[in-house]
């Protein structure tokens, strides 16, 4: 098997990509461009174990730089992909340099959203997406500092469990009436504010962020609800998909890159994979774009099956995870804000699941340090069943006898 694979990206996805190919029998030559100095990594521990300082630096990468070489891929590090020639199969970098290719995978990933209020550029706003933010973010995060997070979804989340363990003063403004509203249900959502709470997070929902003040640095956030005083500030408002590059060469994009079952493009020699990619998922009967490792990963293995010649189709359960104090938050499944939701267990007892219900099918289950639930909950959604909601909820029928039997 040969044909020259160049991948745009160097995160999650690209780093499985590479290692799929060459498993699987890929002899042709593999070049990743990425603009981080840096092979890939992981991005999860950022918020969490190393922002605490818990984590070696080394132990992010997800391959040694030993791999690569011993593989035959070419890493260009530092570099970026500027510009497509569909009709030349060619990718330009910033160096001017094209390189040419029989397969290109789109890998860009996402970027920042960023907070359009004056001010929002004073030095001590961070944002954190890469590893030269995090590393920037630590330094600020330090005992009695007065941290103020805008944005209550998985980073501001993270940042504050994170903050408030390192002994800094932290508030957290959310700009919709709950925290997390994009992927929990309201119980969930309610219970993981009370743990910020009890843990010394203030919490203020619906508020609106008008500036961030400052002489030279910043020095508050002013909201309609009033001003709060901030040494630093850190803004987790979400991320969009890094797709223009595709949009740029006229490849279809509609928050993010169309990509079919088997994460091609619309030009069939161009694959798109990972954060940066609408692809079709058969399981749920959908174009979907997810921000996850496993969707990475899934999507890695998938475009490399279509360049080893045996396409697979996309059709895994999405996961999610969240750590945030001892607190262990599993998602499995893709839920809608109107679907219902049973709970499981006692969220007084710090160990709960919340199943999410859509016509009777189950959609998602959320479980709060309940790694049971979320197994059997996920065995359910890739079986499409329509459980009963009683037993779901009866703590005395086990989850396994609701399913189907092996
Ligand atoms: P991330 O991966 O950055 O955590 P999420 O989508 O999980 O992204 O969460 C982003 C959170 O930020 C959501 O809860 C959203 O309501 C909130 N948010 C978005 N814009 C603002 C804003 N201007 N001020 C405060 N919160 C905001």
């Amino acid at each position: 098997m040969s044909g020259s694979v160049v991948i745009a990206g160097g995160g999650q996805a690209a780093a499985q990509l590479v290692v799929s190919l060459r498993q699987g029998g890929h002899e042709g030559p593999i070049t990743l461009v990425s603009e981080e100095d840096m092979a890939p990594y992981q991005r999860p521990p950022l918020s969490k174990q190393y922002l605490a300082g818990k984590l070696e630096r080394q132990r992010l990468l997800l391959r040694k730089a030993e791999y690569f070489e011993s593989k035959g891929v070419e890493l260009r590090l530092g570099r970026r992909v500027v510009g497509i020639d569909r009709q030349g199969k060619r990718a330009t970098l910033d160096s001017g340099e094209a390189l040419r290719y029989d397969w290109l995978a789109l890998a860009t990933g996402s970027r920042l959203r960023r907070l359009g209020v004056a001010g929002a550029d004073l030095p001590g706003v961070h944002y954190l997406h890469s590893l030269a933010n995090a590393d920037r973010l630590r330094e600020a995060l330090r005992p009695k500092r007065r941290i103020v997070i805008v944005g209550g979804g998985y980073i501001g989340l993270e940042v504050a469990a994170t903050a408030r363990e390192l002994g800094a003063d932290v508030t957290m403004l959310e700009a919709l009436p709950r925290v997390m509203s994009r992927v929990v249900s309201a119980q969930v959502a309610d219970w993981l504010t009370e743990k910020h709470r009890e843990s010394g997070v203030r919490i203020r929902t619906q508020a609106k962020v008008s500036a961030l003040i400052g002489n030279g640095r910043v020095e508050g956030v002013e909201t309609d609800g009033g001003s709060v005083e901030a040494d630093a500030v850190v803004v987790g408002i979400g991320v969009l998909p890094a797709s223009s590059l595709a949009r740029e060469c006229g490849l279809k994009e509609d928050d993010g890159i169309c990509a079919d079952e088997h994460c091609r493009t619309s030009d069939e020699s161009v694959l798109a994979a990972g954060d940066c990619a609408r692809a079709v998922n058969t399981l749920l009967g959908t174009a979907i774009r997810l921000e996850s490792v496993q969707n990475a990963v899934d999507h890695g293995q998938v475009a490399a099956s279509v360049i080893l010649g045996s396409p697979k189709a996309y059709s895994s359960t999405p996961w999610f995870w969240s750590d945030q104090y001892r607190i262990k938050l599993q998602i499995a499944g893709v839920a809608a804000p109107n679907d219902e939701t049973v709970l499981r267990g006692d969220p007084g007892a710090g160990a709960f699941a919340a199943f999410r219900l859509r016509r009777g099918r189950l959609s998602a289950v959320e479980a709060v340090s309940s790694p049971r639930e979320f197994m059997a909950g996920k065995k359910m959604i890739a079986a499409q069943l329509a459980p009963d909601p009683a037993l779901l909820a009866d703590t005395s029928v086990p989850l396994k006898d609701l399913l189907p039997a092996r």
